[in-house]
């Protein structure tokens, strides 16, 4: 293939790749060449498929990323595996709703901890190895809710923002051990996730007059930004938050 986007030779791990917008993500990335590790807790065997079919190889990483305690195993599994990493998606995410005054001390912590806590250390685990190749990229899910408060989702809005603040602060740590550490903020996203805003007919109507491009954004439209921030189109790029968002954030 060749060209700027070309990631042959190039290993790329994804969480949350089972489904959504991981999956569409992961496909995106062995679609320009890359073998991809597909770490979650729901093994992606539709994903993994999908790659094979596109002529490329994945692996399946078993991890439950709600805690911390696998990260280190994920790596070594996709080292072992591939015999490197270049590229970390930390796509992994949960949201949890409930209104201010009932809202929980467990719903807090389940989003923190899988959103944002994994998120770092899964990316100072995959750092190493990518400092002893000598570089890497490494690309954080966020949200329109790293900018904006959302309704009734505090840990989430928290999280999310979080992540546009960790993002910033692993660029800096990172750029002189030449890792870029981007994000990729998704606007309204057609997924199981959003199945339920799609289906409720008014909140739709709203959404869609809401966003300049008159449309919701499909899983492949994340794709193709991970695959710029993942390309060595995009190594002058780092501590960027770029919103996919059919105009959202610009109305
Ligand atoms: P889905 O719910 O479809 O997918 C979420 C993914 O995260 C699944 O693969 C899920 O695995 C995985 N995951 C959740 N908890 C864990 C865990 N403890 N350990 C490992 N994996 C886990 O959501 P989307 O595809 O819509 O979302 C993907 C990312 O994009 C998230 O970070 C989300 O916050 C973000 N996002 C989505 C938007 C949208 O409009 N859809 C908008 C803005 C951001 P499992 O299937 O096993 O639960």
């Amino acid at each position: 293939m060749g060209g700027p986007f070309d990631l042959a030779g190039r290993v790329a791990l994804v969480t949350g790749a089972n489904t959504g917008i991981g999956q569409a993500i992961a496909v995106a990335l062995a679609g320009v060449g890359a073998r991809v590790a597909l770490a979650g807790r729901t093994p992606a065997t539709e994903t993994a498929a999908a790659i094979d079919a596109l002529g490329s190889e994945a692996r399946i990483v078993d991890a439950d990323l709600s805690t911390i305690e696998p990260v280190g195993r994920v790596v070594e599994e996709t080292v072992a595996a591939f015999g490197r990493l270049d590229i970390l998606v930390n796509n992994a995410g949960i949201i949890r709703r409930a209104d201010f005054d009932r809202f929980s001390e467990e719903d807090w912590d389940a989003v923190i901890d899988t959103n944002l806590k994994s998120l770092f250390f899964l990316s100072q685990a995959a750092a190493r190895p990518m400092v002893a190749q000598g570089g890497g990229k490494i690309i954080n899910i966020a949200s329109l809710l790293s900018f904006q408060g959302g309704i009734r989702v505090p840990s989430y809005a928290a999280a999310k923002s979080g992540v546009a603040g960790v993002t910033r602060a692993m660029a800096n740590e990172l750029a002189p051990r030449g890792i870029q550490v981007n994000a990729v903020a998704p606007g309204y996203i057609e997924t199981n996730n959003t199945a339920a805003l799609q289906a409720d007919e008014t909140r739709n109507r709203q959404i869609l007059e809401r966003i300049p491009a008159g449309r919701w954004g499909r899983a492949e439209d994340i794709g193709g930004a991970v695959v710029f921030l993942a390309s060595s189109a995009s190594d002058y790029v780092t501590g960027q938050i770029l919103a996919v968002d059919g105009g959202w954030l610009a109305r």
